[in-house]
């Protein structure tokens, strides 16, 4: 889109309102509004903002910061109409005073790891599936984890009581220009997927932060709580976001695909896979970021606790869909949709192109339910298990060597010095689980 377009649509639509985004680096999307009469100024990459305030952002010395925008995120706001006036927003690379690049914006950083991907003569396609839960309000309007729907994988209305709010969120993403290729009701109660088409990887994290939002403001028009937390309840499934991902030539072909291969997989996708999963335990603390997540990763709720692959069952880390030609992926099944995409997807490629520049070997795909093998079996075929716990994801993010060069000096340690901090203050904290174990038999 150029900007005269942006300017066009704007008038058209009476814009008034105008969001100007950025993410900061737990993947929270901030934004700055304009009115229109400063519009021409936001396009033009001159609106400035106080970095310091930003988690994880500048320091106070070096604090004042631009906001440049990137015109193809352009798009108007469907639930923001009011009175024949418009909202708009723009994703923005946040710059420093200087005029260059802030390597401390994950999206600034997501664009170095892509630059070095296609001096490999690659580019990233990436399609994300975020699952959530729509959950009641109380008669405070604040967030319960109750619901009324019963309803389960596939189900159908009338058990499905966030069919209503479902469809106004396809139709406000498909009206915002996103390609929605199904939706449907989730194994758990209350839990749904909406799956909208790949990208190249910066368009997907785009996509994937924008959508979120979107989900979460269509719920509250509707009186309910959207969550997209990785393991809201004990013993029913947890929310993922499984992440299809392939590298394609710069001539536009896939190049996992592999006509002459029995599994119709190129040698591209195998070492692309042993490099994913060589470094996945490593990852994991930016794929899966936060306490919660880990009370996911365990046995029995489709998510996954192994690192293996298979071109079949759901149980591994890393599983190979059916789909063949433009469609040959790999679907990566641990990270949940509170990781910050540009952070993850940034982890993802370099991991995946170490197996490749390193033409790593994959170990035999694992098509047996990893979840019925005993102990001594997983130790034979050589299957390790992901960090248990954020502390041992966080140890094992500190001893990857791909991570600092992947996150860049600034955001690794201070994505790492934040994620420090939360897993203290959960390892200090007295839990409800606490109380009601050990309260009445000590
Ligand atoms: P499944 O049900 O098999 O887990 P879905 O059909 O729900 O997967 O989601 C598949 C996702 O993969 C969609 O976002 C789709 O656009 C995406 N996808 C399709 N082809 C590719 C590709 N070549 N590279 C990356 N993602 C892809
Ligand atoms: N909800 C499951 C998870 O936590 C995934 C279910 C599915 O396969 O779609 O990953
Ligand atoms: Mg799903
Ligand atoms: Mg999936």
């Amino acid at each position: 889109m150029t900007k005269e377009e942006i300017l066009a649509i704007i008038e058209k639509e009476n814009v008034n309102f105008f969001r100007i985004q950025f993410c900061d680096i737990n993947g929270f999307m901030k934004n700055v509004a304009v009115p229109k009469s400063q519009i021409e100024k936001a396009l033009d990459g001159k609106i400035m903002f106080d970095g310091s305030s930003i988690d994880g952002f500048a320091r106070i010395q070096e604090s004042d910061m631009y906001l440049k925008p990137d015109y193809n995120t352009f798009c108007v706001l469907p639930w923001r109409r009011r009175n024949g006036v418009s909202a708009a927003r723009i994703m923005c690379d946040v710059h420093k005073a200087d005029g260059t690049p802030f390597i401390g914006c994950p999206r600034v950083n997501l664009k170095r790891i892509l630059a070095e991907a296609k001096e490999m003569g690659f580019t990233m396609n990436v399609g994300t599936e975020a699952e959530f839960f729509l959950f009641k309000l109380d008669e405070k309007g604040n967030a319960t984890t109750t619901t009324d729907d019963n309803a389960g994988y596939f189900n159908l209305d009338p058990e499905d009581t966030g069919l209503d709010c479902r469809r106004e969120i396809i139709e406000t993403l498909e009206e915002m220009g996103y390609e929605i290729e199904a939706s449907h009701h989730e194994v758990a109660e209350g839990q749904h997927e909406i799956n909208f088409k790949y990208a190249d990887a910066l368009t997907c994290a785009d996509n994937t932060v924008t959508f979120k939002w979107v989900v979460k403001s269509i719920a509250k028009k509707h009186g309910l709580h959207a969550t997209f937390m990785p393991k809201p309840i004990f013993g029913i499934n947890g929310s993922g976001m499984h992440t299809n991902q392939s590298l394609f030539n710069l001539d536009g072909t896939n190049a996992f695909a592999d006509e002459s291969d029995p599994l119709k997989l190129s040698q591209v996708a195998y070492q692309y896979i042993a490099g994913i999963m060589k470094n996945a335990r490593g990852f994991s603390a930016v794929t899966n970021p936060i306490v919660n997540s880990y009370k996911r990763l365990v046995p029995g709720y489709e998510a996954p606790v192994y690192v293996a692959w298979s071109t079949s069952n759901r149980s591994a880390l890393v599983r190979i869909p059916a789909s063949r030609g433009i469609g040959t992926r790999v679907e990566l099944r641990c990270p949940d949709p509170c990781c910050n995409p540009y952070l993850a997807f940034a982890m993802m490629l370099s991991s995946g192109l170490d197996g490749v520049k390193n033409k790593l070997a994959v170990p035999a795909p694992t098509n047996s339910n990893i979840f019925d093998m005993t102990a001594t079996e997983k130790i034979e075929a050589g299957i390790a298990s992901m960090p248990s716990s954020l502390s041992e994801a966080i140890e094992e993010l500190k001893a990857s060597p791909l991570t600092r060069h992947t996150l860049g000096e600034h955001i690794y340690e201070k994505y790492i010095i934040n994620k420090e901090a939360e897993w203290d203050h959960y390892r200090i904290s007295v839990t409800d689980w606490e109380v009601k174990e050990y309260l009445n038999i000590y």
